[in-house]
C-alpha cells in the first residue's frame, strides 16, 4: 500500500502507546503500577453524569452547530472570565473533540509548509507530530532541570527566524508540571509581538497548579496578545472527563470562523448530549475540582518525596499539573531502556523522556492513588539501585 507523506512522517502518540503497552500487560494478569497516561482517577463528577443522561432523555442526539450550541460557548466565556479575568464573546470560541483536536485544527488552518514552529522541550509528545502534519517545520529549544524547564527570552529570541509562524506555550507542562509567571509570559509576548508571531497557548492544566501558584493565562498576561493568540484549554484534565473529548479554542473570530470551516468537513461537532453536559461542567464544578486538586497536591509530594529518595535520580519540584519528570542521567542506560526494565522487572509503567525531545528524564503520571504511588515508586527504587 502507497500511504500519504504525511502519515509517514508521523508516528504513534507515545502516551498513548506507553498506556496501551502497560493495559496489554494488565490483561495477561500482571499487576502493573501504571504512572503512563496523563488521566485522573477519579470519576466524572455526578452533576455532570447526570446532565448527560438529562439530554439523552431529552432527545439531545442529532447534529449541533458546527461550533457548539451557543449555551456552551457561553459557559466557556463565562469560565474565561471567572477563572482567568478574560473576556472571550461565544463567537471567539470553538468546542473541539478534545484539546488535543483544538491544537490540531488551529495549526491546520495557520501553518503552511515551510513555515516554523516553535517549541519549548520538554514538550508534550503531540506537539510535534501535529506541526509535522500541517508540512511545517517544528523548532525545538531545549531546557532542562536546571532552570526549572523554563525556557529564557534569550533562548526564545535567538530561534527566531524569518521563517517563524508560531509559538507553542504549554503552562503548566505536560510533561514537566513546570509553570510560567504573568512575568515571564509577559517578556515572552513582547518578543512575540514585536516580530508579528503568533502563540498558541495550551493552558490545560491550568486549574491544578501547588503551593499558592495561581496560573496566569498568557492573553491576561499580554493582553496586546490578544488577537495573536489561540487559546486551549478543554474539560479532561480538570474534570476527570479525559474520555467524553471535550476541548476548546478561543481566539479572534476570524481564526474560529477557519477552525470550524475544517470542523465542518471532518467531525461536525462535539457528541451532541456531551456538550449539553459540558455546559454543567463549565458552569457548575468548581468545587469538585478544588476537590481533586487538593488531592493532586498531596499525591506529588508523596510522589516528589519518594521519588527524590531514590539514589542516582534528582527531581524537580514543580507546581502544576500531575506529572513529575525525574532526571535519570546517572545511570548507564538511556531512559528508553530504563523505562523498559522498569516495566519487565518492577511492572511499573512509566513514558521515557526521549518522547518529550528530552532523553535522560521518566515521566511519571501521579494521578493515582497514594497507595499506588508508593508502592510503585519502592519498586522502582529497588530496580534503580541495582543498577
Ligand atoms: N495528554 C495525556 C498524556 O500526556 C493523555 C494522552 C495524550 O493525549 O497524550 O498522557
Amino acid at each position: 500500500m502507497k500511504f500519504s507523506d504525511r502519515i509517514l512522517k508521523i508516528k504513534p502518540s507515545a502516551t498513548l502507546k506507553a498506556a496501551a503497552k502497560a493495559r496489554e500487560l494488565k490483561a495477561k494478569g500482571v499487576q502493573v503500577i501504571d504512572f503512563t497516561v496523563g488521566e485522573p482517577d477519579f470519576n466524572t463528577p455526578e452533576k455532570i453524569k447526570e446532565a448527560c443522561k438529562k439530554a439523552l432523555d431529552e432527545n439531545f442526539t442529532r447534529y449541533a452547530p458546527v461550533p457548539g450550541f451557543p449555551e456552551l460557548r457561553q459557559s466557556i466565556c463565562n469560565y474565561l472570565k471567572r477563572e482567568f479575568g478574560l473576556a472571550y464573546k461565544p463567537e471567539e470560541i470553538i468546542a473541539t473533540a478534545g484539546a488535543k483536536h483544538a491544537i490540531y485544527a488551529a495549526l491546520q488552518v495557520l501553518i503552511n509548509p515551510g513555515d516554523e514552529v516553535i517549541i519549548p522541550a520538554p514538550y508534550w509528545v503531540s506537539f510535534y507530530d501535529q506541526v509535522l502534519l500541517t508540512g511545517g517545520k517544528p523548532v525545538v529549544i531545549k531546557t532542562d532541570d536546571t532552570t526549572g524547564f523554563k525556557m529564557t527570552p534569550r533562548q526564545l529570541e535567538q530561534n527566531i527566524g524569518p521563517k517563524t509562524k508560531l509559538l507553542i506555550l504549554n503552562t503548566p507542562s505536560n510533561p514537566t508540571g513546570s509553570c510560567y509567571s504573568g512575568e515571564e509570559l509577559k517578556k515572552f509576548g513582547d518578543i512575540c509581538a514585536g516580530k508579528n508571531i503568533l502563540v498558541l497557548s495550551d493552558e490545560i492544566y491550568a486549574k491544578l497548579t501547588y503551593d499558592g501558584f495561581k496560573h496566569v493565562s498568557f492573553v491576561t498576561a499580554c493582553p496586546e496578545m490578544r488577537e495573536k493568540t489561540i487559546l486551549v484549554n478543554g474539560a479532561s484534565k480538570s474534570y476527570a472527563m479525559t474520555g467524553w473529548r471535550i476541548g476548546f479554542a478561543a481566539a479572534p473570530k476570524e481564526i474560529i470562523d477557519k477552525m470550524q470551516i475544517l470542523q465542518s468537513q471532518e467531525v461536525t461537532s462535539v457528541p451532541t448530549f456531551i456538550m449539553r453536559a459540558s455546559i454543567t461542567a463549565f458552569n457548575d464544578c468548581d468545587k469538585e475540582v478544588e476537590a481533586m486538586r487538593r488531592e493532586f497536591e498531596k499525591r506529588r509530594d508523596v510522589a516528589f518525596a519518594g521519588l527524590s529518595k531514590i539514589k542516582g535520580v534528582t527531581c524537580y519540584k514543580p507546581s502544576g499539573a500531575f506529572y513529575l519528570f525525574p532526571n535519570v542521567k546517572a545511570f548507564k542506560k538511556s531512559s528508553e531502556e530504563i523505562a523498559e526494565l522498569l516495566l519487565e522487572e518492577a511492572h511499573v509503567a512509566v513514558v521515557s523522556g526521549e518522547s518529550f525531545g528530552a532523553p535522560g528524564y521518566l515521566r511519571v503520571s501521579y494521578a493515582t492513588d497514594i497507595p499506588s504511588i508508593e508502592m510503585g515508586i519502592d519498586k522502582m527504587k529497588k530496580t534503580l539501585e541495582k543498577l
